[in-house]
């Protein structure tokens, strides 16, 4: 068996042989590169080459890696116990993490329940919306799902149900899935003119079977993994009077999207309208720890409570992780002393001229930009492995998904790294044959 020696460099063949990394094979896994250490905007491989981070490591690491007030938050609280069970214990920083999210998450929302996942946070508000439909209508019947197509939930079982059924992992699950509704993506941009037929597929489903649907589960106004489609907020303000009209919980996966990414603090915040459910995750502990919360309001958890079960069924062993949640406060806070819509607003404005020049190369189909995410739509499937490798070679870390190059960095890279980060995407999307 091979041993990892410390000169190895940029690959490990141990790693290669033995680690399975998220979505590759075993026998010809795509590359991966060795990682010594990571400060501010920058990750530094084993042999020494900086790459500027144009990913934040899939939407967590917010504040950049190794912040010093996030270390020192979670040095203070290993003092004290990093981990206790949540069952019959409670602890100052769950209650105050919690106090904080109240804070800023839509009014309606009055209960919280912390998981330990993003995905785990979607089975969570898929269970709480089954239980609610079952005690709330006395139909076992109300217990399916309809949402939009090129949608992300995450790899679970009832999560990957819920993704978009062409791109996401239907097609290696087939019939072990549940079948759930779908409708069309809306197809009106964020920035563009409202086209009511938009809504119509889903008027049509609530109207034939809001007896066999329990919620309508979405990624508002911004939809990451299964396309990085941004779509018109009316969207969810149609979605919501429908919901209300046929007795549908809304659940709002804001896993990708909060925390400013989308330049409001969550994303419900661009159409006003607040969901029945909703999920965080990611950017929750700032990337330091895997944690997540499901938030819903006091009229759904008391009646989930006065249901068959009288409980929720659900209970991770690292819920409400006292680690996780003081970094998390820490991470709240920091983002509560600046003005984060102008901070948002001006990276924004950096990936919009960085990435501008792409619009006019013969294989970009799309250039959009919201809030700190940056999007180059091509128009051929990216070759990931390929893409990568000049990557390294140009500096920068961006890891491309089917057609679209997208770049959504820590909010602290300085303008002179975004603009190198869009100048190297630009010149690899024209490299690409
Ligand atoms: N929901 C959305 C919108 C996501 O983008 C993701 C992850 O990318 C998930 C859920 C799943 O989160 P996790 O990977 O933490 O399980």
């Amino acid at each position: 068996m091979t041993e990892i020696s410390e000169t190895e460099g940029v690959h490990s063949q141990w790693d290669r042989e033995h680690l399975w990394h998220p979505y590759t094979g075993t026998i010809d896994p795509l590359p991966t590169y060795m990682v010594d250490h990571a400060e501010g905007a920058v990750i530094t491989l084993a042999d020494g080459t900086d790459l500027i981070d144009g990913m934040s490591s899939w939407w967590c690491v917010i504040h950049g890696y190794n912040n010093p007030r996030l270390n020192a938050a979670a040095g203070r609280q290993i003092g004290k116990m990093s981990h206790v069970m949540f069952g019959g214990l409670t602890h100052a920083p769950a209650i105050e993490l919690g106090k904080e999210l109240l804070k800023v998450a839509p009014p309606n929302m009055h209960n919280i329940f912390y998981a330990d996942s993003g995905s785990v946070a979607v089975e969570v508000a898929m269970k709480m919306a089954v239980q609610y439909a079952v005690a709330a209508s006395g139909s076992h019947k109300k217990t399916n799902f309809v949402t939009i197509m090129r949608g992300y939930h995450g790899d679970t079982w009832n999560a990957m149900s819920v993704c978009d059924p062409v791109t996401g992992m239907h097609g290696a699950f087939g019939s072990a899935l549940p079948i759930r509704f779908f409708v069309p993506s809306p197809s009106s941009r964020f920035e563009g003119e409202w086209n009511p037929a938009d809504i119509e597929p889903l008027k049509k489903v609530l109207a034939e079977h809001s007896d066999e649907i329990a919620a309508l589960i979405l990624e508002p106004v911004v939809q990451g993994a299964g396309g990085m489609w941004f779509y018109h907020p009316q969207f969810l303000r149609e979605a919501r009077q429908l919901c209300d009209r046929y007795g549908v919980l809304l659940i709002f996966d804001e896993i990708a999207t909060g925390f400013w990414r989308t330049g409001k603090m969550f994303a419900w915040e661009h159409a006003g309208v607040m969901p029945d459910i909703m999920c965080i995750g990611k950017g929750l502990t700032a990337g330091y720890l895997t944690s997540s919360a499901v938030l819903t309001t006091r009229e759904v958890a008391d009646t989930i409570s006065r249901g068959e079960a009288g409980v929720l069924m659900h209970g991770p062993t690292f819920m409400g992780n006292p680690l996780a949640c003081a970094i998390g406060i820490e991470s709240l806070r920091m983002l509560n002393e600046q003005d984060m819509e102008s901070r948002i607003a001006h990276i924004n404005g950096c990936l919009r001229r960085g990435l501008e020049p792409a619009r006019a190369l013969p294989n970009v189909t799309d250039v959009r930009c919201l809030g700190a995410i940056g999007v180059v739509e091509v128009d051929k499937p990216v070759d990931v492995g390929e893409f990568q490798k000049k990557c390294v070679r140009r500096g920068v870390w961006i890891r491309p998904f089917g057609h679209n190059v997208y770049i959504m960095p820590p909010y602290i890279t300085t303008d002179e790294q975004i603009a190198k980060l869009c100048s190297e995407c630009v010149a690899m999307v024209a490299e690409m044959k």
